[in-house]
Formats: C-alpha cells, sequence, structure tokens
C-alpha cells in the first residue's frame, strides 16, 4: 500500500478504533483530512470488515449522518499474564474487551515448558468454554514478571525466572497458534492497560509503578510506551538506594529499592517482627500459615498493628524517595501505583505521596496525582490486551496485513526482520 494511503488509514482508524469520532464529519474536523479522502479510506475500512457504518446517529435536521463503529468482533485475542506465583489467561475481542478469563497458581520457576504448556491448556479450555468466540484468532500475547527483548519477544537474564533465559517464546506461540504473537513485561503490560482503559486515560506522561514481590515501573512518555533501547525501561526496583552490605537483592546486586522495600522483603521484616515478639497480630498469621506474607503485613496495618504500620511507612518512603527522582527526572502528570502491595491498606499510597511531593521540584508536582490502580485483578491480563491490540494496529504493523484483511494465519508480522513480511506483500 502507497505510503500516504496508509497513513490516512491508520488515523481514520484509530479515531474510530479508540472512540474520538463517530461520524466522517468528526474525522474531517479533528484529522483535517479531505472529504474524498475520508470517503476512500472509510470505503477499504468497511470493506475489509473492520468498521461499520450504520443509519443510527442522532439526526440535525437534514439527512441523519451516518455513525462509524470498529468492528471489535471481526476477531479476537488469547493473552497471558505470567506472574511470579500465578497464571492468569484471558480471551478478549480486538478492544482488549475481556470476554472471559481464567487464573491459577503457578511457580514461575518451574521453567518455560512446564508454565507455557499450562497456559495452551488455559488457552484450549477458554476457547472452548467462552460463549461466541467470534473471528479467526488475530494475535497473542504474554506479559512474564522479567525483562524482555521486546524485539525478539524473547526474556532476558530474568531474575526470578530461571530457565527462561533467552526462550523462544514468540517462535513456540507463533507455531502453536499461527497468529502473530508479542511478549512483554508485565509491568509495561500493565502501564498500558491503565493508560489505554484505566485510571491514566487522557494522561500523555504516566508513571506506573508495580509493588509486588519485586518493584517494577513502566512509562508511558508523551503518549507512547517508552520500552528503552533494550526494553529493559522501567527496571528501578533494582535502583541502589543503600550502602549496607546485608542487603543483598535477588539480582545478585547490593542494596536494591527491592530487597528492601518490595513484597518480599516486606514479608521478611513482618516475620522477624513475629519471631521477635514485637506484634502480636503479624505473630498470629504467620502461626496460622506457617509463613507471612507482604498481605499479612497489610492486614495487620489496616488493624492498626504499629510494627506494620512502620514497615509499609518505610517502605513507602523509600518508593517514594526513588519516585522523586524519577518525577525530576521525567515530569508525570501522573503516577499509578499498583501490584499486590498497593492494595495492602493506605500507609503505602499515604508514605509515597508524602515523600514524592516532599522531594520532588514544586514545578514537578504542581499538576502531579498520585493513585492507586483502577483495573484490581485483571489488570494483567487486560494490559497484555492492550499491547497486544497496540501492536495489531501501530502503522508499522497493519501496513503488512491490511491487503490480506486480516493478520490471522500471519506469525510472521510480528517479526522485527520486516523482509519476510515485505515479500509476502510485494
Ligand atoms: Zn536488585
Amino acid at each position: 500500500m502507497v505510503e500516504e494511503r496508509l497513513d490516512a488509514l491508520v488515523v481514520i482508524l484509530d479515531e474510530i478504533r479508540l472512540g474520538r469520532s463517530r461520524s466522517r464529519r468528526e474525522i474531517g474536523i479533528r484529522t483535517g483530512l479531505s472529504r474524498a479522502i475520508i470517503a476512500q479510506r472509510i470505503g477499504e475500512l468497511v470493506e475489509r470488515d473492520l468498521v461499520s457504518e450504520t443509519l443510527t446517529g442522532p439526526s440535525t435536521g437534514g439527512r441523519p449522518p451516518k455513525q462509524l463503529a470498529f468492528r471489535a468482533t471481526a476477531g479476537h485475542l488469547l493473552v497471558a499474564d505470567l506472574g511470579a506465583t500465578s497464571i492468569d489467561v484471558a480471551l478478549t475481542d480486538l478492544a482488549g474487551r475481556t470476554l472471559d478469563h481464567f487464573a491459577e497458581a503457578a511457580d514461575i520457576a518451574a521453567g518455560p515448558e512446564a508454565i507455557l504448556g499450562r497456559v495452551e491448556q488455559l488457552f484450549s479450555r477458554l476457547v472452548t468454554t467462552t460463549s461466541n468466540v467470534e473471528g479467526r484468532l488475530w494475535g497473542v500475547g504474554v506479559g512474564i514478571p522479567g525483562p524482555v527483548e521486546f524485539r525478539t519477544g524473547r526474556p532476558i537474564s530474568p531474575p526470578i525466572m530461571p530457565g527462561w533465559d533467552g526462550y523462544p517464546i514468540r517462535s513456540r506461540f507463533a507455531a502453536a497458534y499461527h497468529a502473530p504473537v508479542w511478549v512483554d513485561n508485565d509491568v509495561n503490560a500493565l502501564a498500558l492497560g491503565e493508560w489505554r482503559s484505566g485510571i491514566a486515560e487522557g494522561h500523555d506522561n504516566v508513571v506506573f509503578i508495580k509493588v509486588g514481590t519485586g518493584i517494577g515501573a513502566g512509562l508511558i512518555s508523551d503518549r507512547q510506551l517508552h520500552r528503552g533501547a533494550q526494553g529493559s525501561a522501567g527496571d528501578v526496583g533494582h535502583i541502589q538506594v543503600t550502602d549496607d552490605k546485608r542487603v543483598v537483592c535477588r539480582c545478585g546486586n547490593v542494596g536494591c529499592l527491592e530487597a528492601v522495600a518490595g513484597g518480599e522483603a516486606l514479608a521478611r521484616f513482618g516475620a522477624a517482627a513475629a519471631r521477635g515478639g514485637r506484634s502480636e497480630l503479624l505473630r498470629a498469621a504467620l502461626d496460622r500459615a506457617g509463613t507471612l506474607t507482604a498481605e499479612d503485613v497489610g492486614r495487620a496495618a489496616a488493624f492498626g498493628d504499629p510494627v506494620a504500620v512502620e514497615l509499609l511507612q518505610t517502605a513507602g518512603q523509600q518508593i517514594g524517595a526513588m519516585l522523586a527522582g524519577v518525577v525530576n527526572l521525567f515530569n508525570p502528570s501522573l503516577i499509578v501505583i499498583g501490584g499486590g502491595v498497593a492494595y495492602s491498606g493506605d500507609q503505602l499510597l499515604a508514605s509515597i505521596r508524602e515523600t514524592v511531593y516532599r522531594r520532588s521540584l514544586p514545578l514537578a508536582t504542581r499538576d502531579l496525582s498520585i493513585q492507586r490502580s483502577s483495573l484490581g485483578e485483571l489488570g494483567g491480563v487486560i494490559g497484555v490486551a492492550a499491547m497486544v491490540v497496540d501492536q495489531l494496529f501501530a502503522r508499522e504493523t497493519i501496513g503488512r496485513w491490511i491487503e490480506f484483511g486480516t493478520p490471522a494465519g500471519k506469525p510472521e508480522i510480528a517479526e522485527d526482520d520486516l523482509t519476510v513480511a515485505v515479500a509476502a506483500s510485494a
């Protein structure tokens, strides 16, 4: 497809797909494209079944305007969000809306064969149990709790994923499903989900920070997910915050933020307090389950346990100090706090807020808002679906499949190496 034709097609499809314009007239006003070009590109989109145009718009006296809508049911997506201790899968439409989902406990350290084999089983189950799965499979997405080389869809030295280094997740799923596959870091996906359909909608510069077992950040910079040169941007959990040689992180370094303020650290400090007889509530939780989690610390804090409150406040101060640096460097208008630990009571959020406002420059915090994540437990799969949708409809990808009307059956369009796709569409 000629460049200008493709440019206009992508702009118009985005207008309709993202709900910004509902009629040809609105598209004209918002994009400045001519009526003839808009008519031609909409004709192509309707012909390819990506857009519908119906006479349902409100009448303004004369002929009622035709209403444009994206056909999100033209195909479906399968997405998986892999956590340190969980697998979440979902089947979604092309707008990233979840049609059905399923979650179960799993240990990521079991390795790629076991975990991805299980994901394949759960995908099959979803396809059979979801009613009205429409269209063909247009794409597969996987979020993992570690660094990903986005270009190749492979994990790179992930600290908590033994056996996964360099594993070709994309190739495996592309062969199994014959559809394009994208793999991303779970926090990047969460940031995208929050930006596309959560609390960060409408913000151009956003920091999403996940405080779970570990700590990581996803950055929306000038309305783009910022992955960085190799895809490791946002790995803020391994910023050094103390010189204390006793604080050894699971990444092998000393003094990392997540080793003092992540969920695992909170659980460890909580257990020490329980054993040392400093907290009855934590002692009781420890006795009940045999181990203590960050959630137990959160629950104890919610009941006013002074030790638990102090642990969350200290973690919040350390995370806040790191974020103040990020705020000075990056100047976001919104920071979203997510991850399991973020949902455990208000102390952590309050302490992060207080520290960020106190330690950042006044200009950077003048319009800065710090909020809790809005997507809840489905945030992971919603984020991965948003990531796949963004890739499918990105200009460089859409150019590889629009002539065929669908990316289904075309796994090569996700590959970074253009030669295959260009040859196919020439
Ligand atoms: Zn570390």
